[in-house]
């Protein structure tokens, strides 16, 4: 069975950008793949090294997040990055070997030194974050990492380091390939991708209530200003979540309706929020479980932790004789 390795930073709270973006496609990877999925504790403190304290926390709630949403470690191995000491070894040996430009040319890194303000990123850690993702991936020996088209150049940089490596000390690691995935596009309430750091979020723990008062005022098409004002649900952003969610019926009607100023924003909005609401039901009643019962979260990350630590000593024993250690 092919080997895929996918990590995501803890943030606390996932909302609907996640779940349509990485965990339902993970839950379709866990069918049919040896899945290793981590909590990227390691990879927050690169950006937010200087107020690390809620990490250790927001890990927790992610993996009650995760098991809600259906992942079963029972089918994938999911673990703390930072249990599985590792990935810090093998990113330091790879950082041996990675040349410095190859990483100061990644567009994300220019990118996001550009973007982030208010953080200082000029540290060796953010620099070299791309060699702790591909020793995260290569850990594992990855055949696949899942990406969407606009990342797939980011899996690169781990495919030169891997091609690198190997040429050095032997055939060691595979060489991951792409596996590209269908990312739906998930909005937030102001039309800008969904994000906890720009507040338009809708969370996977939000209450009926919350949900329907933060859809409801979620943005439309500015063309319609007026009730009587036509629309274009192309250039609207809640029509994004319609056609997740919505019936083709639905999109259908909703469609006409707007072009024919037909049907209202509210009451269009209120199609798709029903089943939105609809579909969060089952997560929250598994969410409040673990809640209750926060051990059993705890308990389901320390197997996963076992799992992952036993697979990387494999892994590392071989690489430091490869490297000759
Ligand atoms: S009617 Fe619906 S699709 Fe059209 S602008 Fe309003 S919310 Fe968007």
């Amino acid at each position: 069975m092919a080997t895929i390795v996918s990590g995501m930073r803890p943030t606390g709270n996932l909302h609907l950008g996640h779940l349509h973006g990485a965990l339902k496609n993970w839950l379709r990877l866990q069918e049919s793949y040896q899945c290793f999925f981590f909590v990227a504790d390691w990879h927050a403190l690169t950006t937010d090294y200087a107020t690390p304290q809620g990490i250790q926390e927001s890990g927790l709630e992610m993996m009650k997040d995760w098991l809600s949403v259906g992942l079963d470690p029972k089918r994938c191995v999911i673990f703390r990055q930072s249990a599985v000491k590792q990935h810090a070894e093998l990113h330091l040996l790879l950082s041996m070997i990675t040349p410095v430009p190859w990483l100061e040319r990644n567009p994300t890194y220019k990118e996001q030194i550009r973007e982030i303000v208010g953080k200082d990123l000029s540290t060796y850690g953010f620099l070299g974050y791309p060699v702790l993702q591909a020793a995260d991936i290569v850990m594992y020996k990855a055949h696949k990492v899942p990406v969407g088209a606009d990342q797939a150049p980011h899996l690169e940089l781990t495919r030169e380091i891997v091609r690198r490596f190997n040429q050095f000390y032997g055939q060691i690691f595979p060489e991951p390939e792409v596996l590209l995935t269908e990312i739906p596009k998930v909005p937030g309430l102001d039309g800008r991708k969904m994000s906890k750091s720009y507040g338009n979020a809708v969370f996977l723990t939000d209450s009926p209530k919350e949900i329907d008062r933060k859809l409801s005022r979620m943005m439309t098409d500015p063309a319609r200003v007026r009730r009587q004002d036509p629309g274009e649900p192309e250039k609207c952003p809640a029509f994004n979540l319609h056609k997740i969610y919505c019936t083709p019926d639905e999109i259908d009607y909703v469609s006409k309706g707007c072009r024919t100023a037909g049907i209202g924003c509210l009451d269009c909005k209120k199609i798709m929020i029903k089943h939105v609401v609809e579909e969060l039901q089952p997560f929250q009643e598994k969410r409040a479980g673990y809640d209750r019962r926060p051990g059993d979260a705890e308990d389901a990350l320390s197997a996963g932790n076992r799992a992952a630590q036993e697979k990387a000593a494999e892994t590392m024993e071989q690489v430091r004789s490869a490297v000759g250690l």
